[in-house]
């Protein structure tokens, strides 16, 4: 186990905590334009649960991937909704690719969130254009590929894919809902982003922010 990769987690856990803290209203308001208007409160549920969970996990020197491992486990357990299932197997998935490395590679960031992206495809089914937190992970995990291939650093392949994460979360928007508890209301979310969406490219920001700290 190692204690560099480990901080990074803890830190990027604490930074996505605090960042719905802030956006819980907002990510509720979103919610409720199609959704039953629970986004907020069911991140804000997951993410404190991931956090103690993952406090708990550094204080006995586990590894980054064990880390991983027990706040995903507590996000699933404690957030509720459909979103709570998916990032706790998104952290999951991300955890087993990590494992507990000593400093995570932006090869390693690649796998992790390609793995994350197979994980909620697989439970979820939702394609690609369906208006959900997939038209985020997707093009994050081809940019964070082609990054890896061209070299570049860890942080400066998190960084870019920040970008087009926020971007991604943007254009949905334009999207019709495919599936979810939005889909009945599909015509209402013309125009408004998906709270998932949002909700997934504002947590990559937030580790984004570690990452350069
Ligand atoms: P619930 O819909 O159960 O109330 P949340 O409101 O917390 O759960 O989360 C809604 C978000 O979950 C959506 O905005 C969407 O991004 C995501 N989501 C819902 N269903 C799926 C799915 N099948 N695959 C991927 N993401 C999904
Ligand atoms: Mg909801
Ligand atoms: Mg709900």
């Amino acid at each position: 186990a190692s204690r560099a990769s480990g901080v990074i987690v803890l830190d990027s856990i604490r930074a996505i905590k605090n960042m719905i803290d802030t956006n819980v209203e907002e990510l509720g308001r979103l919610d409720s334009v199609a959704g039953d208007g629970d986004h907020g409160i069911g991140m804000q549920r997951g993410a404190s649960a991931a956090l103690l969970a993952a406090e708990d996990a550094a204080a006995h020197e586990a590894g980054a991937g064990s880390i991983l491992s027990k706040a995903g486990d507590a996000w699933a357990d404690r957030a509720g909704g459909t979103s709570g299932a998916l990032w706790g197997l998104a952290l999951n998935a991300v955890a087993a690719e990590v494992g507990d490395v000593a400093a995570p590679t932006a090869t390693v960031l690649a796998s992790g969130v390609t793995a994350a992206l197979a994980a909620i495809a697989r439970f979820g089914k939702a394609q690609l254009g369906d208006k959900t937190m997939v038209d985020v992970l997707s093009p994050v995990a081809i940019a964070l590929t082609e990054s890896a291939e061209h070299g570049l650093t860890a942080r400066d392949s998190w960084k870019s894919a920040a970008l087009i994460a926020a971007e991604a979360a943007d254009a949905t928007s334009q999207l019709l809902p495919k599936i979810g508890r939005a889909r009945p209301h599909m015509e209402k979310s013309l125009g408004s982003p998906d709270p998932g969406a949002v909700s997934l490219a504002l947590a990559i920001d937030a580790i984004a922010a570690v990452m350069n700290s």
